[in-house]
């Protein structure tokens, strides 16, 4: 199986994002049909640690999706998970918050999402923006995000040390690969409706939410919820790598089926 540490953020190290190739395949060395026919082991797989995770009723597994514009964040959840009972898993998106998340803390919107024991949630955009978006437009004096990454790291521990395994994902994508999602979006009729013009002042923050990404996924990477860059120009790669992190960090669980009630030995039912 393909080496997975190498796109682990380490943590309490200065991270430079240009180091991580967003159209690296190396777990593959490109081959996309090799690839292609792993997906579809991990989509059974994927599958049957989710019921197990269910069923053992022990554990909760949270995964955080965040990403630059049109890295495909939807797209990833809809493959990864698409044989999943959805009656496991939770989907949350976090837009720009209401007058209502705007007048509590950052995290007041976030905690009431996590999962539940035998639940997988999955943010949609997270806390992080709280780091990044807010970064970027400067929507809070420095001095305060700055002190956010402190919390993170205090809110994710707590998360973890009751019962949460957490894992991080940054899908990473190359400037010139979402030019040409940008421009295919444009393009087609039917994808029209996912463009907005803001999306080009956004792309032309890229620097800008280059750094905010950099210091934020080096300032929050813990042993106990590491982030993972995921190279994300090839799509099938991005779905390959997503689906192998989570389901390694399932099968470290060890988990079990629950033991079934006793004397059911010979039970016929008529
Ligand atoms: P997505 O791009 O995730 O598919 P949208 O197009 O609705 O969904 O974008 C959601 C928007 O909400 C993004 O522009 C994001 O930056 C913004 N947003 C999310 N969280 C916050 C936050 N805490 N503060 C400000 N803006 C936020």
């Amino acid at each position: 199986m393909f080496d997975l540490d190498r796109y682990r953020v380490t943590p309490g190290a200065a991270f430079d994002l240009s180091t991580h190739a967003p159209d690296d395949l190396s777990g593959f060395d490109g081959d996309k049909d090799a690839g292609k026919r792993l997906v579809e082991e991990q989509s059974v797989r994927l599958e049957e640690l989710q019921e197990l995770l269910y069923a053992e009723g022990k554990h909760k597994v949270l995964l955080v999706l965040q990403a630059m514009d049109t890295a495909g964040k939807d797209s990833t959840i809809r493959h990864v998970f698409r044989s999943v009972d959805p009656i496991g898993v939770r989907v949350t998106s976090f837009k720009k918050p209401t007058d209502e998340e705007l007048a509590h803390d950052y995290l007041w919107r976030v905690h009431r999402h996590t999962p539940g024991t035998g639940e997988i949630s999955i943010f949609n955009r997270s806390h992080y923006e709280d780091v990044l978006v807010v970064r970027v437009h400067g929507l809070v004096p420095e001095a305060r995000w700055r002190r956010r990454y402190e919390h993170i790291r205090a809110f994710e521990q707590l998360l973890v040390d009751e019962g949460t395994t957490l894992i991080k994902c940054f899908l990473h994508i190359s400037p010139e690969a979402q030019a040409e999602r940008l421009q295919a979006r444009l393009d087609d009729e039917t994808k029209r409706w996912k463009f907005r013009k803001g999306d080009l002042a956004e792309r032309a923050r890229w620097p800008e939410y280059t750094a905010a990404y950099e210091e934020a996924l080096s300032a929050t990477s813990t042993p106990d919820a590491p982030w993972y860059v995921i190279p994300s120009d090839r799509k099938w790669y991005r779905n390959l790598v997503v689906g192998q992190v989570l389901i390694q960090a399932l099968e470290s669980l060890d988990m079990e089926y629950p033991s079934p009630e006793e004397d059911l030995e010979g039970v016929v039912i008529r």
